[in-house]
């Protein structure tokens, strides 16, 4: 585990994170569809957030969606917050890290069984930890 971040400041962030993850995590930003090497990702492990490292997926519940983005039926318990986005003329359930508050992506309703849920993250808001 990282060390604690609930209360690192803006500046200290920008210093922690590098410009994209900053931009997603922290400004609520959006990576383009198909840049993220995780959307390709297919071994078995756990998505962390790429702001404080708390697990978020694990790789089980990871499928292709098409959308160019890593997408997900269900997160880790507890691991993930949501809230209601009305930003660009839609309402839509953004989704954060329940830990340090770093904006990931967002949650529809079009998503496969069990959950009906489909999670799109921005694949530069977390990182890999292939398990052995
Ligand atoms: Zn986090």
């Amino acid at each position: 585990m990282d060390s604690d971040t609930t209360d690192l400041s803006d500046a200290e962030w920008r210093e922690r994170l590098t410009p994209e993850q900053y931009r997603v995590l922290r400004r609520h930003g959006t990576e383009r569809a198909g840049t993220s090497p995780l959307d390709g990702e297919k071994r078995p492990g756990r998505f962390l957030c790429a702001g404080c490292g708390a697990p978020l997926f694990d790789a089980a519940t990871k499928f292709e969606s098409g959308t160019g983005w890593p997408s997900f039926c269900a997160p880790l318990g507890g691991a993930v917050g949501t809230e209601t986005d009305r930003s660009l003329f839609m309402t839509r359930t953004e989704v954060h890290c329940a830990r340090c508050g770093g904006h990931l992506g967002h949650v529809f309703p079009d998503g496969p069984a069990p959950t009906g849920l489909r999670y799109c993250m921005n694949g530069v808001a977390m990182r890999f930890d292939a398990s052995e």
